[in-house]
């Protein structure tokens, strides 16, 4: 039987790659965006056109309501979800603290933090055994920055993708005994526009050198990982995190 996955941001950068891939493998893909509609209409057609089910969700996932209407339109269009991609996120310019305000925060932590928190919870109420559900598997893209790097260039993202990382943890023995399988990836200086958004086109090529493998990551690179986190080749995965930053 198909399986259903919902990615968030899946317009562009990691998320297109991965909602391309999984549809390769067979799933059938809700693109979920905020207000690129025709990127995300031309993921949607690249998938039908290779035979795939894809629909565009739109939809900002800091909106509770917005996040329940869209579950609910994946549900009802593609079926009983088995699987989630929490990956749209945001970065601004890089700051000083004394330069933060609170509303950048928080506009970072809503996206990032509260947006992956309404997603799993919508995601958990339709897998769970408890609640009927059939399972599955849930991955969060985090970051390296939340790890390690060079978070004080933007400590309120790494901060967020730190929250990103407790809640993988922490969800994943929530559910764990219910059939749902929650991971982690933490990408590096991977080729998107998200550093082109955050002020700094190029960054990738300009970091390069400094980075043990000597190049950027390419999306693709990420999708492949997330793919495998989802596929039952990793059923015996929870909990866990995996680096995709080149060896830094
Ligand atoms: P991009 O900036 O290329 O794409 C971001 C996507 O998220 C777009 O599809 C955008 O939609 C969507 N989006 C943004 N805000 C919202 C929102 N509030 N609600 C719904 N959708 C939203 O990002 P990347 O592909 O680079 O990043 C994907 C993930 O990977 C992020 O979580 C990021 O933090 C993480 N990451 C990326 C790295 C990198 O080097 N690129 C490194 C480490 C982690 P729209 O097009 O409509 O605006």
């Amino acid at each position: 039987m198909t399986k259903v996955v919902l990615i968030t941001g899946a317009s562009r950068g990691i998320g297109r790659a991965t909602a391309l891939l999984l549809a390769q493998q067979g799933y059938a893909v809700g693109v979920n965006y905020l207000q690129d509609q025709a990127a995300a209409e031309q993921v949607v057609s690249q998938i039908l056109e290779q035979g795939g089910k894809a629909m565009a969700l739109q939809a900002n996932i800091a909106e509770e309501d917005e996040v329940v209407a869209m579950f609910a339109a994946l549900e009802q269009t593609l079926g009983p979800i088995d699987a989630l991609v929490n990956n749209a996120g945001i970065l601004f310019q890089q700051t000083g603290i004394e330069q933060l305000s609170a509303e950048r925060i928080n506009k970072v932590l809503s996206t990032n933090v509260t947006g992956y928190f309404l997603c799993c919870r919508e995601a958990v109420k339709r897998m769970a055994w408890r609640h009927g559900g059939q399972g599955g598997a849930i991955v969060n893209v985090s970051s390296a920055a939340a790890r390690l790097g060079a978070p004080w260039e933007y400590i309120d993202y790494a901060a967020s993708k730190g929250a990103v990382d407790t809640l993988t943890t922490g969800l994943a023995l929530e559910v764990a005994a219910q059939g749902i399988r929650v991971n982690g990836v933490r990408p590096g200086c991977i080729y998107t526009e998200m550093h082109a958004s955050g002020g700094e086109p190029g960054r990738v090529d300009r970091v390069k050198t400094l980075l043990p493998m000597q190049r950027g990551g390419q999306p693709e690179e990420i999708a492949e990982v997330i793919a495998w986190l989802l596929s039952d080749a990793a059923s015996y995965v929870t909990g866990s995190f995996i680096e995709a930053a080149g060896g830094r």
